[in-house]
């Protein structure tokens, strides 16, 4: 049995040392604005007409910035489930590059778990087995531990 797992979208994150993932945005080279999901041009601000953006690494932590919960189909690339099964969806505002990052929440934290403006740390969580027995996994946000990092 192997117990390999890759991710569901390539470039979106990576492990460090410690296995600890991050996610990997685009940083404008021009003016500084941060991207996610990573992409390699298009300065998402529209003052500014820079062209090539760097793929970096993003903070690991962030601050709750909005969540929901059931009203909307999660965002790209989890699947919906069927039948349908609660879940949480996260918004969080990245503590050193202010970018807001969607991500689903783990499993077993439900909005009511939830409080604008509390810490969450990045994880990943299973999307789906593929055919070859490969876990295939994304980013996910869950509820930071607490006094670790403060
Ligand atoms: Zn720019």
């Amino acid at each position: 049995m192997s117990a390999s797992t890759q991710p569901a979208i390539d470039g979106w994150f990576a492990t460090d040392e410690s296995g600890a993932p991050y996610l990997i945005g685009g940083k404008c080279q021009k003016c500084g604005t941060y991207v996610f999901p990573p992409r390699a041009n298009n300065c998402p601000n529209p003052a500014c007409d820079g062209d090539e953006l760097a793929q970096v690494p993003l903070s690991r932590r962030g601050t709750l910035w909005s969540y929901t919960e059931n009203r909307y189909a999660p965002p790209p690339p989890y699947p919906a489930p069927d039948p349908f099964e609660p879940f949480a969806v996260a918004a969080v505002q990245l503590a050193d590059e202010g970018l807001i990052v969607l991500g689903k929440v783990v499993e077993g934290t439900l909005a009511a778990d939830l409080k604008v403006g509390m810490e969450m740390e990045l994880t990943t969580m299973p999307l789906y087995t593929d055919d070859e027995g490969v876990v295939r996994i994304v980013h996910a946000w869950k509820i930071a531990d607490k006094g670790a990092d403060q």
